[in-house]
């Protein structure tokens, strides 16, 4: 499999070639054509497996796509991405902004440690993804100062880390504001609690290993 056959714009592949990818990892391999077509999975990987480009490629393929084809006078985000830390967040926003140049396809940091009302308009202007640990979206959420409703995308990275954090609570209160999306899990492991929290979220949510 490569990147070119997995049904992505050009100008997806042009960055994700740029970014000097030249042949998709296991885990791409597995997770992108089964998020393509909508699939939701719950995915073991680890940090270093290429994990983060696995669901951001689909993520902003399908964002990319919605906005072509449906042009709204306010624009609500279309995909989410939880993090346990404001770092990974910050990462995987960099990421994000790299394999999305030249598309319709705007991102939005939401972390603890910087002022929320520069966070608040910046969703506000039109953003297409939310990059955010969970305690500072719930802070956003019961404010109403973000509409979640539009969400087809709801990625939750290194879920073992974030119930180890305590976030389980904020984590299922934020995913009950959307309406039915699909679910994109990753846990380096997959423990009892992972698995009883993916089976909450989508009953049909297919298990990947690499
Ligand atoms: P991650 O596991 O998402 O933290 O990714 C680990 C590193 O691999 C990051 O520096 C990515 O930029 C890089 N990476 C992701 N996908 C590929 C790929 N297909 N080929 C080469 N490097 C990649």
């Amino acid at each position: 499999l490569s990147f070119s056959s997995c049904n992505l714009q050009q100008r997806l592949l042009q960055n994700i070639e740029a970014a000097g990818y030249d042949m998709p990892m296991p885990v791409q391999m597995q997770a992108i054509p089964a998020a393509m077509i909508g699939k939701s999975l719950l995915v073991s990987a680890d940090t270093g497996s290429g994990k983060t480009a696995s669901f951001l490629v689909p993520v902003i393929s399908h964002c990319a796509n919605f906005r072509l084809e449906h042009l709204p006078k306010q624009k609500k985000p279309l995909a989410m991405v939880l993090t346990p830390t404001r770092e990974l967040c910050i990462q995987v926003e960099e990421q994000a902004k790299l394999l999305g140049k030249g598309l319709p396809f705007k991102t939005a940091l939401v972390v603890g440690g910087d002022a929320m009302a520069g966070q608040v308009y910046r969703i506000q202007q039109g953003v297409e993804l939310i990059v955010g640990t969970p305690g500072r979206l719930i802070d956003l959420l019961v404010k109403h100062d973000v509409e979640l409703d539009d969400i087809m995308m709801f990625v939750l990275d290194e879920v073992d880390c974030m119930l180890q954090r305590g976030f389980r609570d904020q984590v299922m209160q934020i995913f009950r504001a959307l309406s039915q999306p699909q679910i994109l899990m990753f846990s380096a492991t997959i423990s009892q609690e992972v698995e009883k929290m993916a089976a909450s979220m989508a009953k049909d949510i297919a298990v990947v290993s690499v």
